[in-house]
């Protein structure tokens, strides 16, 4: 048996992927699907959601958007058969249109259409009135930007929900306790329970640190919802408002998700006034409509970083890890579970946990 230690996205997708080849599962966790999971955006938007240091993880992303669609309807046949599962999903698959104000936005904006164009990615650079003419509701001041038109979205929320339903009718199991001590071969619950395993996969995300010797440390991301009566935009918009990044996602349902923070405080998750102030007044910059919708949710997740900021996927000193995705556990999900079941090579050798040692 496998043993999953932590049920977000990461440790849920390698449990069902387990399960539904077979392998009886059990997944330990006080609260599944309450970690950064919950609070993510879920952009699949590997060029947007990297810098141009950032090669290897550019290369893991697009690797896992590719799998995404199979994985998506795979999912979604497991946990409702009769569905349509990319509303099941909210999986959303108009792009990312990327926006500046400035003479600055703009050569960096061209700067990661180059190394795009580079990689082979499709991309399309628009002046800002064919900004607008995608997305009417953009500022005037918008000055021009990127379209990629490869990127697709997903409620994470609604895909850790399918995946503890599909998890559920592939025959896993789940303990809802904590792990508190993770060990090969065994994973001791805080209720005195050792459950015994073939493999334990560490997949407690910003917490993994806490149970293993492995360089994971919690990056606090707060993020806004707000809610519509209808969809103020078609596709996924991110934008540099002075050099501060500000992204806006819409949902099928009229929300729209504007986020992100990222600080480095440990594992506080309070939502500041200055979070939210802040938040909004960039959103503002790139959709003034936005000042015009309830203030449905605000929240903060901690995302698992690591030194490199690529995610740990592999073997470790007996156990298997299954961690540190940082800003990208949605996007990379699917690759994740391949990683694990020995699906994916050569991905698996620029997660290695080795490279720490
Ligand atoms: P988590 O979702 O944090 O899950 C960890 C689980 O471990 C939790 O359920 C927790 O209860 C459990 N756990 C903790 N300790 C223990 C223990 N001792 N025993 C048992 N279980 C334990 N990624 C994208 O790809 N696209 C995005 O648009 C995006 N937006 C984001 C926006 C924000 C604001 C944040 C915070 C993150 C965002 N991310 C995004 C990143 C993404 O959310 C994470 O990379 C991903 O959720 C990590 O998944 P995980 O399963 O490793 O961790």
């Amino acid at each position: 048996m496998d043993v999953i230690v932590g049920g977000g996205v990461a440790g849920l997708s390698v449990a069902w992927r387990l399960a539904r080849s077979g392998r009886p599962v059990t997944v330990v966790d006080p609260a599944p699907a309450s970690g950064a999971s919950h609070a993510a955006a879920g952009m699949l938007a590997p060029a947007s959601e990297t810098d141009y240091t950032e090669e290897s993880l550019l290369r893991l992303g697009v690797e896992s958007l590719r799998l995404w669609p199979s994985f998506a309807a795979e999912l979604a046949a497991d946990a409702a058969p009769a569905g349509d599962w990319a509303a099941m999903l909210d999986y959303r698959t108009e792009g990312t249109l990327d926006v500046g104000f400035d003479a600055d936005d703009l050569a960096a904006l061209d700067e990661l259409a180059s190394f795009m164009d580079k990689l082979g990615l499709p991309v399309e650079r628009l002046t800002g009135r064919q900004c607008r003419r995608l997305e009417p509701m953009l500022a005037p001041s918008v000055r021009g930007g990127i379209h990629a038109p490869q990127d697709a979205w997903v409620d994470p929320r609604k895909v850790t929900a399918a995946l503890l339903r599909a998890l559920g009718r592939r025959g896993g199991r789940l303990v809802r306790a904590r792990a508190e001590q993770v060990r090969p071969g065994a994973v001791l619950t805080e209720g005195g329970e050792v459950v015994e395993a073939e493999r334990v996969v560490l997949a407690a995300g910003a917490w993994s640190g806490g149970l293993a010797d492995v360089p994971v440390r919690p990056v606090k991301g707060q993020i806004l919802r707000l809610r519509s009566p209808r969809p103020l935009l078609s596709r996924c918009v991110r934008g540099l408002v002075h050099g501060r990044p500000v992204y806006l996602v819409p949902r099928g349902d009229g929300e729209l998700v504007v986020g992100a923070t990222q600080e480095e405080l440990g594992f506080d998750t309070t939502v500041t006034a200055g979070g939210v102030y802040e938040l909004l007044r960039d959103a503002r910059e790139l959709v003034p409509g936005v000042t015009e919708l309830e203030l449905a949710e605000s929240v903060a997740g901690l995302r698992p970083g690591t030194p490199d900021n690529l995610p740990l996927i592999g073997p470790h000193r007996g156990l298997t890890l299954a961690t540190g995705h940082h800003r990208g556990g949605v996007l990379l999900a699917p690759l994740t579970a391949a990683i694990v079941l020995g699906e994916a090579s050569e991905p698996a050798a620029l997660c290695s946990p080795e490279r720490f040692l």
